[in-house]
């Protein structure tokens, strides 16, 4: 755990979030700015600021859960993404995998896409 790191304090709960899964390595949550809907971040509870800084251990369930986050939303078009560094456009600096839904108007959460 980082004192200043913000998804450390959401794993702990001190700041909420809308959880998706939770394991002893792992946490899945609805991202604060979703580019859309059902956009998700799956972290690993070890905290580093990059990929290459987790130990391997840690790393086992992140794309398993990416996977069954994409497959319960229901999309068939989404990306996976992770960004490491300030170039590469990361804010955050605690591991994550995005989860980002592609809608259109014949697929996506059951519950209607907002009209653009
Ligand atoms: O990959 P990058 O670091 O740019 O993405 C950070 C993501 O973390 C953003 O999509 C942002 O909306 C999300 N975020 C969040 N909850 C916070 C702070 C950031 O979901 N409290």
């Amino acid at each position: 755990m980082a004192a200043n790191c913000i998804f450390c304090k959401i794993i702990k709960g001190d700041i909420p979030s809308m959880k998706l899964f939770e394991s002893e390595k792992t946490l899945a949550f609805l991202d604060i700015n979703p580019l859309s809907y059902g956009h998700a971040l799956i972290i690993p509870k070890h905290h580093g600021a990059k990929l290459h800084e987790i130990p391997p251990e840690h790393l086992t369930e992140l794309l398993p859960v990416a996977s069954r986050i994409a497959s319960a939303l229901g999309c068939e078009n989404y990306n996976i993404l992770q960004n490491n560094g300030r170039l590469a456009h990361q804010e955050v600096d605690h591991v994550h995998f995005h989860v980002i839904p592609k809608p259109n108007e014949t697929e996506g959460l059951g519950i209607g896409w907002p009209q653009q």
